[in-house]
């Protein structure tokens, strides 16, 4: 098996749950014999994530065994760092302010990007933002794509090469008006900053993939490859989330599950969701 250098990049907005479990194993396996598997907390929505949440999701994610082989990176120790990637992309006229509230847009949007959220109708594009208003900054897709002779591909581990779609996102905010930066944003640093070569995440995220190789190719970052796992789904349908608190490794643990029974129920839900893995 080759080796890679690949992340379990979590967002603490609740307790690491079963779906967490599968996606750090499928990140560490990915990584090989003679790879590098490490552990990033993306924290940059202050309202979501606590610090006590982050240290949860170590803690269990050590009771577990998982060892990041490198330096474990919190999001919100260096929003500076992101921030200053937006004056590059200011500088160059490809990013603009948008001072549209969310009502707003929804009045006015008439698309749905692949993500579900509502494709930004492109008012502000062209006018200036009112002084009362914080904007946020959004990518000018068209003028991006544009700028790197248009949509870049990737390589997909199961799926080959893939044509992306970054288009149908539409303007995404890269910088959001209440912290100046945003998913997009810091993931597509941090990937290239640890110098990830193989991304592995869950199936949510695979057209997201575009709008990251877009920023890749305006920043001059290099192209990792990615491999995407099946999501695995509660009782009621749903991808596995906080609230079901039931599969949460805390919950596990305090009843007195022991670490192997938890990666073996994670195993076992994981051959399950694989069944259905392009959801
Ligand atoms: N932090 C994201 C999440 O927990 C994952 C980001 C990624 O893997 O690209 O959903």
């Amino acid at each position: 098996m080759t080796s890679h250098t690949t992340r379990f990049a979590p967002s603490p907005t609740g307790y690491l749950h079963l779906g967490h479990v599968v996606s750090a194993m499928h990140a560490r396996a990915h990584a090989g014999v003679s790879g590098r598997f490490l552990i990033r907390i993306e924290d940059i929505d202050a309202q979501r994530c606590t610090p006590e949440l982050s240290t949860a999701v170590l803690d269990d994610l050590a009771w577990l065994g998982f060892v990041s082989e490198g330096p474990i990176i919190k999001q919100s120790d260096h929003l500076p760092r992101y921030r200053a990637l937006l004056d590059g992309l200011r500088a160059k006229g490809l990013i603009y302010p948008c001072g549209c509230t969310r009502a707003e847009i929804a009045a006015h949007s008439t698309q749905r990007a692949p993500d579900g959220s509502l494709v930004y109708p492109g008012t502000c594009r062209h006018q200036p933002v009112s002084a009362d208003r914080v904007p946020a900054w959004r990518l000018d897709m068209a003028r991006a794509l544009d700028a790197i002779g248009g949509e870049p591909g990737w390589h997909e581990e199961v799926r080959g090469r893939i044509v992306g779609d970054a288009a149908a996102f539409g303007d995404v905010v890269l910088g959001r008006r209440d912290n100046g930066v945003s998913y997009h944003l810091c993931v597509t640093q941090d990937d290239a900053m640890q110098g990830i070569d193989l991304v592995t995440r869950g199936t949510d995220l695979f057209e997201s993939t575009a709008v990251h190789r877009v920023l890749q190719e305006l920043l001059g970052y290099p192209e990792p490859a990615y491999a995407h796992h099946a999501l695995l789904f509660g009782a009621d349908g749903k991808k596995l989330s906080k609230r079901d608190g039931a599969e949460a490794v805390r919950n596990l643990r305090e009843c007195g599950t022991m670490p192997k029974q938890v990666l073996a129920l994670a195993r076992a839900a994981f051959t399950q969701a694989g069944m259905y893995a392009d959801r």
